[in-house]
This record gives C-alpha cells, structure tokens and sequence, in this order.
C-alpha cells in the first residue's frame, strides 16, 4: 500500500493566491484599515444578464476602540476585475 499513500500526500501544486487589497477610512475616528479580499476564497458567484458577477461583503473593524464597523461590498467581473464598491461606515481610500 505503500505507493497509495504517496499518491494521496504528494502535495498539489500550489497555485498563486490572488489578493485584492484596499484601505478604507472609518468615518467616526478617520484611522486607516486595510482591508484584504482572497479573490480564490472569499467571493461568491452570481449572474447578472448572463454575465458572471463575483460580490464579497466584509466586515471590518479598526484598532482605535471606536467600535466602528466598517462594512464593505465588492462586486468584481469574471476576471476578477473590481467593478463596483461601496463602504458604509467609512470610505475607500487609495
Ligand atoms: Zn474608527
């Protein structure tokens, strides 16, 4: 059984991970978050006319205590491609 068990632990080969990263500004203590999306992870598939639409929704919070919630919604296209943002809570910034 010896050559099972290595086909099943030879380790796959790891594709690159994508990562789509944004600041936003909380709009109650005005600190900067940075904010990272895992494009292979974190999206959700939708179809809009069609068209292959990924969202992500995130919750982020800064490091000042203010206990502000920073809510962030993504919509990237099927090239994972950033087409649409909106915060609430605070604001992007480059
Ligand atoms: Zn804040």
């Amino acid at each position: 059984m010896g050559f099972l068990k290595k086909l099943f632990s030879s380790e796959p080969v790891k594709p690159e991970k994508h990562y789509y990263t944004f600041n936003v500004k909380c709009n109650r203590c005005g600190e900067i978050i940075e904010g990272r999306v895992d494009l292979d992870n974190d999206l959700s598939l939708d179809y809009e006319d069609d068209r292959e639409v990924f969202h992500v929704r995130k919750g982020l919070m800064g490091s000042n205590k203010c206990f502000q919630q920073i809510e962030v919604e993504m919509r990237f296209n099927s090239s994972r491609e950033l087409i649409e943002q909106q915060a609430q809570g605070g604001t992007f910034v480059e």
